[in-house]
């Protein structure tokens, strides 16, 4: 029984357990990736086998539940510690709650007593083949109902075809929406770019792009909309590339190209020239025209950045600078490096814990990119960090003074303090 395993297992073990997890997590490399209509048609299934209100596919990492499929809510994410699916990853099995009102876990929780008024809850791992829980499928209901043993057995089976498709999708080399490179196929391409650039020691830089303000595109004129907008400044970026260059998405409304035999002065010249045609091309459609822009950050292969992950971290942490300062901007890797950190990144995926406040206050959060003097934080909502604060590496005993650089809504970007 589910207790009983929890119980058995010393918190040591548990962290060990949780950091295999977010390994197994992160080489799937499939948080914030775009929506996919398999995955839409699983939650559909869902809604419609089960008649139920809700029907999520989802993975956790460590501060969020990240929602690749969802119908019948309106979130894309929420803290962990807020939803009913942690106890199926934590226990590492199905949960089936009948009427949350009864159960003393979920009576007063705000899913409950608020708006959203989930009642029914049935919830499946969604296993990898080495036995790591990375997300779960579940049916969610605004009216308490039971669940037999062959519905579990059914949405098992959905959780198993959703596994299928996140492993058949490791294969996929385009984004059906945009043509796009998926962020796998990309990364590969540009391995292979960065050997040979090292090898005949020639210069190679990349860039990576964000629609600014996207989701109010969405917001305000719909999904098909958003879709357009994405379709057309994907084509914009490729109607300004080279034939040698490749283009990919990383996530939502995240593009990156790696430009070979380019140098940082050559890669800022690009990414100007992609802004300025993205600004000046408003998005046509029955909404009227709508004027896009997208922040750019630039990094360049150099002695301490070598791979793929760390240019990206690097242009990553560049792009929110942009962010920072206005938007609709270009800024490369290099300017940071003067007046924070100065060494390489890598993209990784651990737990982590922003602690201030005489250590009265400690947020979860997820550490995105790693260096020897700066990170990448996400967190469900970054107002209320402070300026200063101490950063720890659960399970790592790792623990270090920052000071925040760059901040949007949902990421932090830190210098640590020496
Ligand atoms: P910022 O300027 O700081 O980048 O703000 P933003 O609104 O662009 O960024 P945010 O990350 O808050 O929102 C990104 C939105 O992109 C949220 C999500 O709904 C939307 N999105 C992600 N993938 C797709 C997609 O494939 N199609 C559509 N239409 N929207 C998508
Ligand atoms: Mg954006
Ligand atoms: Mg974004």
């Amino acid at each position: 029984m589910a207790v009983v395993k929890a119980f058995g297992k010393s918190s040591e073990d548990a962290k060990k357990r949780e950091m295999e997890r977010l390994a197994a997590l992160e080489q799937l490399d499939l948080l914030d990736t775009p929506r996919d209509d398999g995955f839409d048609r699983i939650v559909r299934l869902i809604k419609q086998i089960f008649t139920v209100d809700i029907g999520l596919v989802t993975l956790i990492d460590a501060h969020r539940q990240w929602y690749k499929a969802c119908s019948g809510l309106s979130n894309e994410e929420v803290p962990r510690e807020d939803t009913f699916c942690r106890y199926v990853v934590d226990y590492e099995e199905a949960m089936v709650v009948q009427d949350a009102t009864k159960d003393q876990r979920f009576a007063q929780h705000p899913a409950v007593t608020g708006e959203n008024h989930v009642r029914f809850y049935a919830g499946v791992p969604l296993n990898t083949k080495d036995g790591h829980v990375v997300g779960t499928v579940c049916a969610i209901d605004r009216t308490p109902r039971s669940f037999s043993a062959k519905d579990l057995g059914i949405l098992q089976e959905l959780a198993g075809a959703a596994m299928d498709r996140i492993e058949l999708m490791q294969s996929a080399a385009t984004d059906s929406l945009t043509d796009a490179l998926t962020r796998r196929a990309f990364k590969q391409e540009a391995d292979q770019l960065i050997s040979l650039a090292l090898r005949h020691q020639h210069n190679l830089s990349c860039i990576v792009l964000d629609i600014d303000h996207f989701k109010s595109v969405n917001d305000t004129h719909g999904h098909a909309a958003g879709d357009q907008v994405l379709r057309t400044v994907a084509a914009t970026c490729r109607a300004n590339l080279r034939a040698g260059d490749i283009f990919g998405r990383l996530g939502g409304e995240e593009f990156c190209v790696v430009l070979p035999h380019i140098d940082r002065e050559g890669a800022l010249a690009a990414a100007e020239k992609i802004r300025a045609a993205i600004a000046s091309k408003p998005v046509r459609g029955d909404y009227g025209a709508l004027n896009v822009t997208a922040s750019f950050g630039i990094a360049s292969l150099s002695i301490v950045s070598k791979d793929i992950e760390t240019l990206i971290a690097q242009a990553d942490a560049a792009m929110y600078h942009a962010k920072n300062r206005g938007r609709n901007q270009c800024i490369a890797w290099n300017a940071i490096r003067t007046d924070h950190a100065t060494g390489a990144r890598r993209r990784v995926l651990k737990a982590g814990s922003i602690v201030f406040n005489d250590r009265r206050s400690t947020i979860d959060c997820t550490i995105k990119s790693l260096g020897e003097d700066s990170a990448g934080l996400s967190v469900s909502n970054s107002a209320g960090i402070p300026a200063e604060f101490m950063l720890a590496i659960k399970g790592e005993g790792f623990e270090t003074m920052c000071r925040v650089i760059a901040q949007d809504r949902q990421n932090i970007e830190v210098a640590f303090r020496v």
